[in-house]
């Protein structure tokens, strides 16, 4: 009944395929997007990313496979109606910030408001600077605007926040968090793990042109990790006890591996373990990154 009621998905990739000579850049990815969600995608480098949202985006042609914006195909000016934050964008240069948008903003005929705009992406404090006197955080939040002037339902961002310090990512964070309590959906290509699981409601994973994993972040970590990792020293627990969640012992440690924290700790004390030295232990997208596309120490 709830999958009846559910909203035609903005955007439907189906078997989507673009090689360059014998590099299979996309290699059949099929996935939908919700709208008014931030979605993810991940992967190392050369997995594809920029490849697949480039042909998504009708920058380049795909050799086959399908592309749906709300249930039909898209066609030619489908780039003009979203929009792009690309990794690296040239602008002409000896131009504020204001006229830089101002600039973008007369290629549509009906642009949203350039105040909405700064106000939007915090542009107030340099509006009025050279664009090529930005440090990396402004210069990302420019170009978001850019992205923004013509007022977009869907927004791609490919790696946005790349070579910007933890401060600046943060703020940039909550830019696209507003952009989402608007309704808008977002696409987003990321290299950090934190980022995706911040934002994203969910995320594919890709490896050599295909799609690895995909889901919910929470999902995905629970389906691959379980909840938690408890790790207590063996000398708190009583001889003869065994749990009833999977657990390993090694090095004057014992770790378990549990799907309900709460439920185990009522456990534990129950059980008469000492819970002075206990550690509480959850994995992250980084780990399952590694654990999914192999490049990890394992
Ligand atoms: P990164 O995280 O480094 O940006 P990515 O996941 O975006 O990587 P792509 O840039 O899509 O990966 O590249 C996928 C594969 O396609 C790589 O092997 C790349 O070398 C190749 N490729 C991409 N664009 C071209 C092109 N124009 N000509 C030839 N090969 C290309």
């Amino acid at each position: 009944m709830l999958d009846t009621l559910e909203k035609q998905p903005i955007l439907e990739v189906r078997e989507l395929r673009k090689s360059y000579g014998k590099v299979k850049a996309v290699d059949g990815i099929s996935f939908s997007v919700r709208e008014g969600s931030c979605f993810g995608i991940l992967g190392p480098n050369g997995a594809g990313k920029t490849t697949a949202i480039e042909v998504i985006e009708t920058i380049h042609k795909p050799d086959s496979g399908q592309i749906l914006y709300r249930g039909r195909a898209v066609e030619r000016g489908f780039k003009e109606r979203i929009g792009i934050q690309f990794q690296d964008t040239s602008l002409q240069e000896f131009l504020t910030v204001r006229e830089t948008l101002g600039l973008f903003s007369r290629l549509y005929p009906d642009p949203r408001p350039m105040d909405e705009i700064i106000a939007a992406c915090s542009l107030e404090e340099f509006i009025d600077r050279d664009n090529r006197k930005l440090s990396g955080g402004q210069r990302q939040r420019m170009l978001l605007g850019i992205a923004l002037v013509n007022d977009p339902d869907l927004l791609f961002l490919d790696e946005p926040t790349t070579g910007l310090d933890p401060h600046a990512r943060r703020n940039f964070w909550k830019l696209i968090e507003g952009i989402k309590a608007r309704g808008k959906t977002v696409i987003l290509t990321t290299h950090y793990m934190d980022e995706a699981e911040y934002l994203c409601d969910e995320v594919i994973v890709m490896d050599h042109g295909r799609i690895i994993e995909s889901g919910k972040p929470r999902e995905l970590l629970l389906k691959h990790f379980g909840e938690a990792v408890i790790r207590l020293p063996g000398a708190a627990i009583p001889a003869g006890t065994s749990f009833s969640c999977p657990s390993e012992a090694a090095e004057g440690f014992v770790a378990l591996r549990c799907d309900d924290v709460d439920a185990s700790l009522r456990e534990l004390v129950a059980k008469g373990v000492e819970l002075g030295g206990i550690s509480v232990e959850r994995r992250n997208l980084d780990d399952l990154f590694l654990k999914l596309t192999g490049y990890g120490l394992e």
